[in-house]
């Protein structure tokens, strides 16, 4: 096993203006790991997210991914790095058909044969995307969104896969059939931090987690310590 995590944040920092969102969070990732960053609304997580990603830049601490700073690189030069990030609402191109949609996610890659090879994985992984390659994008149900923003995500071939809620505003068997699909990236070998809601999912799911209130993080632990935790399940588990 390698000793440098993939992912290593450390006292990390970003505010919007004068308000601080993320107040020093320090966290990590190692090869393959499926981690989960849960916690009520406003908590931070998809501004931490959206830090990792580039998208926002930061205000203190340090990023490091494989054991280099990162955090001083643009979005585009961390996506080329590995990093993907699937965005809170998905970010479709609802005007645009479902192929070009996933094609936009390898718009970094020269290797055009690779691309097509990655294609025709995330076919067999996404048998419902396949069906409706050519239908426009912003005509899919909710689910069928997420998947084809899993797979555009997947086309960059990453090594970091950053997930923002992908259960939103989904139906419970819909969030399951992406939960499956989460699950077969991981095993594939792909390291992936999933912010989620729905904390009691997460936690079954996630080989270990941490909680973030109020811009910092309070527990963390392997998803079963975390379902067995008083504080947990009081907190976000709606148990009194
Ligand atoms: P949610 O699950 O609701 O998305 P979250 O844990 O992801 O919650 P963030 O979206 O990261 O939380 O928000 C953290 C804090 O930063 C909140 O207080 C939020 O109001 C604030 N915030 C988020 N985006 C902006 C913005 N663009 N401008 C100003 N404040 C913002």
């Amino acid at each position: 096993e390698e000793k440098t995590p993939l992912l290593q944040l450390q006292a990390l920092q970003v505010a919007y203006g004068g308000i601080q969102a993320v107040k020093g969070i320090s966290l990590e990732l190692h090869h393959g790991e499926l981690v989960c960053l849960i916690g009520a609304n406003g908590a931070g997580k998809t501004t931490t997210l959206n830090a990792i990603a580039g998208v926002l830049p930061i205000v203190g601490g340090s990023i490091a991914y494989e054991g280099k700073p990162i955090a001083n690189l643009p979005a585009h030069k961390r996506l080329r790095q590995g990093i993907a990030l699937v965005p809170e609402g998905r970010g479709i191109f609802t005007r645009l058909t479902v192929e070009e949609n996933l094609r936009m996610g390898a718009y970094t890659r020269r290797d055009r044969a690779g691309v097509e090879a990655d294609l025709e994985r995330i076919y067999t992984m996404l048998p419902r995307v396949k069906e409706r390659l050519h239908q426009v994008a912003g005509t899919l149900s909710g689910g069928e969104q997420q998947m084809v923003a899993i797979g555009r995500a997947l086309l960059s071939r990453p090594r970091l896969l950053l997930l923002d809620e992908p259960s939103m505003g989904l139906a419970p068997l819909v969030v399951e059939k992406i939960f499956e699909v989460v699950q077969s990236v991981s095993r594939e070998g792909v390291t992936i931090l999933l912010v989620e809601q729905n904390a009691n999912l997460a936690l079954e799911f996630a080989q270990r987690a941490y909680v973030m209130e109020s811009g910092q993080i309070t527990l963390s632990g392997s998803g079963a310590e975390l379902l067995a935790d008083p504080k947990v399940r009081a907190a976000y588990l709606g148990e009194l």
